[in-house]
């Protein structure tokens, strides 16, 4: 005589439920033998193993029943919460050594008719009736057609449980109002909730603040337009690290209308982040691309033994100051420097000595000008500079500075004075930039001719003058 035995009061009139209750019966009838006989236990394993089995078809087919019964949700929820307390024992169960023990085996067996005690007895008995009741209230003749129909639910069901708790995809499933009802075993491992304690689970809260807006407005686009979305978000994963997910987020439809939301999603962490890091350095290449570039045209600008602006650059910048003065009335004014008896520097003193006293002349012409002054290297030992808003007197009294300075100056390892001849022509109507630079090297011609060390300002008939 088995220490449980079934009695007719415990069925609940569904064939199918009362059969896997008689099992569970058989089941803890063989381990109450085993604990009292002393006899061997059964292997943890099995009896894991088939534990597991009447949990995943079992609490499925009562979980579909209660939605088709007139069962609060608050006493569904209890139930369903009954359930999953009792898949966490098996957990707990599982991760043991053995059941070898007496004191752990009667424990397990404690668990066990508690569990037929409360839930079978009461729990289970309740929704049976729920059903039986629902059943004679409305028509009798369709009885037969709810059952096919429940069952063919609950075989969906346990289908869908299935699918869902082995898939490594990550799947939630609403309705109209968008906050989850059900949220599969890859959901609950990402974030790090356990089901068990998983009540009114804040899942929106695990999205990034910042992503938070953009997949809310995702999720009632698609209850709005019944149209599905995909959506890539940040998640706080279980490490409390943020994750990437791919969601795609697709309406229930039912009668031609949208019930609720089913959602998908791919934990695509690994893939963004590379593809961040590759962003990045794209942006960092093509930050040191763009300097370099800058640096080349620098370069093609230069002169390499100054630094000044090289012939190209200084020729192109005479040319739109001219235009810009043309167009704006301002004066402008060029000044051409060439150093005096510069070949005697090369042929005594040799081309090194000449290459540094040419780089401390262009220094010195330098600090003498105005920052809105330009000045570059026109070739050999010849300058120009291009002084923007001045006038032929202002320009005479830059000329004879810069003559002034370089010829006081005391160069180093030269061991005598260097002096420059300056051209000063300022712009007339009708002047292109050739035809200022050329005035400007006929005036400094005729300071060479008139001595050298001094200044010429170009006369617009030809005729050049003493600089003031
Ligand atoms: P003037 O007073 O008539 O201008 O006499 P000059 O000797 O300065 O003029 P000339 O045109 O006869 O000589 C210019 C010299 O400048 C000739 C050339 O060898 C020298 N030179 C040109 N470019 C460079 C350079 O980059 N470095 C050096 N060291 N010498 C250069
Ligand atoms: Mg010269
Ligand atoms: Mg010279």
């Amino acid at each position: 005589m088995p220490l449980f035995p079934w009695n007719p009061l415990f069925e609940t009139g569904n064939e199918r439920i009362d059969r896997q209750h008689r099992g569970l019966f058989d089941l803890t009838n063989q381990l109450a033998s085993a604990v009292q006989h002393r006899e061997p236990m059964p292997k943890l394993s099995a009896l894991v193993e088939r534990l597991r089995h009447y949990a995943r078809t079992h609490f499925c087919d009562e979980e579909a029943l209660m939605r088709c019964s007139r069962l609060t949700g608050e006493e569904i929820g209890r139930h369903v919460c009954a359930h999953k307390m009792f898949e966490h024992e098996i957990d707990r169960l599982a991760a043991r050594a053995d059941l070898t023990d007496a004191e752990s085996a009667e424990a397990f067996l404690e668990f066990l008719v508690t569990w037929l005690v409360t839930h079978i007895l009461k729990l289970d008995r309740r929704i049976a009736q729920a059903l039986v009741d629902q059943c004679n209230a409305e028509d009798p003749d369709a009885l037969a057609v709810e059952e096919v129909l429940i069952e063919a639910l609950m075989e969906t069901e346990r289908r869908f449980r299935l699918l869902s708790d082995e898939a490594p995809s990550l799947i939630w499933v609403s309705g109209l109002s968008g906050q989850r009802g059900f949220a599969n075993k890859a959901w609950y491992d990402f974030v790090g909730i356990d089901p068990i304690h998983a009540v009114d689970v804040d899942w929106p809260g695990f999205v990034h603040p910042e992503d938070r807006e953009r997949y809310q407005a995702c999720i009632g686009d698609v209850l709005a337009t019944g149209q599905a979305a995909t959506v890539e978000v940040r998640v706080k994963t279980a490490s409390g690290d943020w994750g990437w997910i791919l969601e795609k987020i697709s309406p229930r439809i039912s009668r031609n209308a949208c019930i609720g939301l089913i959602a998908a999603a791919t934990d695509v962490t690994g893939a963004k982040t590379s593809e961040l890091l590759l962003s990045e350095a794209n942006g960092r290449l093509e930050r040191e691309v763009s300097e370099r570039t800058r640096k080349l045209k620098r370069l093609a600008l230069a002169d390499p033994l100054t630094g000044l602006a090289n012939r190209r650059s200084l020729l192109e910048r005479i040319d739109r100051e001219v235009a810009r003065s043309a167009g704006s009335g301002d004066e402008l004014s060029l000044l051409f420097i060439d150093v005096d008896h510069f070949k005697t520097i090369n042929d005594t003193l040799g081309h090194a000595a000449g290459d540094a006293a040419l780089i401390e002349v262009a220094r010195l012409i330098e600090q003498s000008l105005r920052r809105t002054d330009f000045v570059g290297r026109l070739g050999g030992e010849e300058f120009v500079a291009v002084l923007a808003k001045t006038g032929e007197a202002g320009a005479c009294e830059a000329a004879d500075a810069i003559r002034r300075t370089i010829s006081r100056h005391e160069f180093d390892g030269l061991g005598r004075p260097v002096t420059v001849s300056i051209g000063v022509s300022s712009h007339g109507s009708g002047d292109d930039g050739t035809a200022l630079l050329d005035r400007a090297d006929h005036a400094m011609l005729q300071a060479k001719r008139d001595g050298r060390n001094r200044c010429r300002v170009a006369g617009h008939g030809g005729r050049d003058r003493l600089s003031a």
